[in-house]
């Protein structure tokens, strides 16, 4: 064990001046955090506690769309009015995740960071983790593998992004905003979130001391006709095996719009432009749900233990997509 330093920030500039040093993590719920401190997974020379920097607010943007501070908490967003009615999609996907307990203290930023959970990453007495030692290998191509990727995985590393609520923010094109040294800039989710490639040992696009400050949905298309699927071994308390978060938009009984995101598949959550068109300009069938759903696995690659997931995603798909676009 070693000494580390804590440091309590005053508000947002003051967090980031304070972490443009070493190895240091900002904490707010420390939900995921201090399990790997504990583990001796992460190992920062100082925490800045950023629970009194306020950003825990859920506002409207002038627009229409909604800003979630990144220090609200999950359950406080999963019940707020103005998500449960306008992105009910966001409010089943941070229900469905974690406990109510862990919920309570889980932050949105920190959900966002998530870390997989790869048992080869979280257990320390294994030497063989490219996330963790760079370099080193990743044991669960050839170990266990039933929980990783089927999509976009590299040599390097075959993990899955564990966050329920990242399916559905990637789903409703949220942006993070951020903060940082160089100022704040805005980050559309999907380039927010990253594929493991040959750098395994991050999963998102933050620079060093860059402070997530909250997450901006835009003006809900996406409210009566949404569904999040969650398939897991058992009915609480686990990570998907696989996820679907579906958003319709409908005019007339045709879809205008589709949005369909993937989770438990992919080191991010995996959409499809393709497939999502291929819903656009008719009812909800049975068969269109299916194509797009064999779209969106096109190019899947099992290892031993997940081949399974394979149809499972598929199942997933066209079960929420049943649900959200109103199909007998
Ligand atoms: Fe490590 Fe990724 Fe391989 Fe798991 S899948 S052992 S996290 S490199």
């Amino acid at each position: 064990m070693h000494a580390i330093d804590f440091e309590r920030a005053r508000d947002a500039g003051h967090a980031v001046q304070l972490a443009q040093q070493g190895n240091t993590k900002f904490i707010g719920g420390g939900t995921n955090l201090l399990d790997l401190m504990k583990g001796g997974v992460e190992q920062p020379i100082k925490l800045i506690d950023i629970t009194r920097i306020g950003l825990a607010e859920i506002s409207e943007l002038p627009g229409g769309g909604l800003r979630i501070g990144a220090l609200a908490r999950n359950s406080d967003t999963a019940n707020h009015p103005l998500v449960r009615s306008r992105y009910p999609l966001l409010s089943q996907a941070l229900l469905a995740g974690a406990s109510p307990q862990l919920r309570n203290m889980a932050t949105v930023g920190g959900n966002l960071l998530q870390r997989p959970r790869c048992p080869y990453f979280t257990d320390t007495a294994f030497s063989m983790c490219n996330k963790r030692l760079p370099g080193s290998g990743c044991a669960a191509r050839e170990g266990y593998n039933r929980m990783h990727a089927i999509l976009g995985a590299s040599e390097a590393c075959i993990a899955v992004n564990p966050s329920d609520m990242n399916v559905a923010l990637t789903a409703l094109d949220a942006t993070v905003q951020v903060t940082g040294p160089g100022g704040a800039r805005a980050i559309p989710i999907a380039g927010f979130l990253r594929l493991p490639g040959d750098m395994p040992q991050t999963e998102h696009m933050l620079q060093p001391a860059e402070l997530i400050t909250s997450v901006d949905l835009p003006p809900p298309a996406f409210t009566a006709n949404t569904f999040y699927l969650k398939v897991r071994d058992r009915t609480s308390y686990a990570f998907a095996l696989v996820s679907a978060a579906v958003a319709l938009e409908m005019s007339g009984g045709a879809v205008r719009q589709a949005r369909i995101a993937l989770g438990g598949v992919a080191h991010k959550p995996w959409r499809v432009p393709a497939a999502e068109a291929l819903l656009v300009g008719q009812p909800v069938s049975e068969a269109r749900a299916r194509q797009a759903a064999a779209k969106l696995v096109e190019g899947a690659r099992a290892f031993k233990e997940n081949r399974f997931k394979i149809e499972m995603a598929q199942r997933a798909v066209v079960s929420a997509l049943r649900r959200a676009g109103g199909m007998a």
